[in-house]
């Protein structure tokens, strides 16, 4: 079990910026922006270890953080990494560039949630984790990338958004519940009318 370490500031944010890792490199808009905010106080603390691994990864992804007001827009992301003859199962890896999307629905969220959302995001990169793969591989991606955000300092954080993953997987069970039930009162009352 990895020990959890304390967030203390790590470095600034003109540090951040000049390694090209704040997203449009305006630390400003952390004041209007959560999602932001978050990226700002995660990269600023961070251990060194994953700082230098994001850094070192900086051309090869972008962010998508679109704003709340945005009903649709047009982005074009270029193709930063130029895979050589890489295949992966039956395909052929083609030039890419990873996209961390941040969704504007953090902007309302709990501040606990928003931190542990894209430090989750964030330890991904950090473990140069791969976006296309197998079940398996996805479940121990994730369960790697959960085990570096506490250490990261966000223990607290995680617990509280599992808490909300399981909250929201009995809401929907119990509303596919629901909605079964009501088919099979439907389909009850059909044959009721039609047999009597
Ligand atoms: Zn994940």
């Amino acid at each position: 079990m990895a020990k959890n370490c304390e967030r203390t500031m790590r470095r600034n944010t003109n540090a951040v910026v000049e390694d090209l890792l704040f997203p449009g490199g305006d630390p400003d808009v952390t004041a209007t922006s959560r999602r932001h905010e978050a990226i700002y106080e995660i990269l600023t603390t961070m251990p060194d270890e994953s700082y230098n691994s994001l850094k070192e990864r900086a051309d090869t992804f972008d962010w998508f953080i679109p704003d709340a007001l945005s009903r649709g827009r047009i982005e074009r992301w270029h193709a930063r990494v130029y895979p050589k003859k890489k295949t992966i199962g039956r395909f052929k890896e083609v030039p890419y560039a990873d996209i961390l999307y941040l969704s504007p629905q953090l902007e309302t969220a709990a501040w606990d949630i928003v931190l542990a959302v894209v430090a989750h995001e964030l330890a991904h990169l950090a473990q140069n984790h791969q976006v296309i793969c197998d079940a398996d591989l996805y479940k121990k991606q994730e369960q790697e990338a959960w085990e570096l955000v506490r250490r990261w300092g966000y223990a607290q954080q995680v617990k509280k958004l599992n808490a909300v993953h399981v909250r929201r997987d009995t809401v929907e069970k119990r509303e596919i519940e629901e909605s079964k039930a009501k088919i099979e009162t439907a389909k009850a009352r059909k044959q009721g009318k039609s047999g009597g």
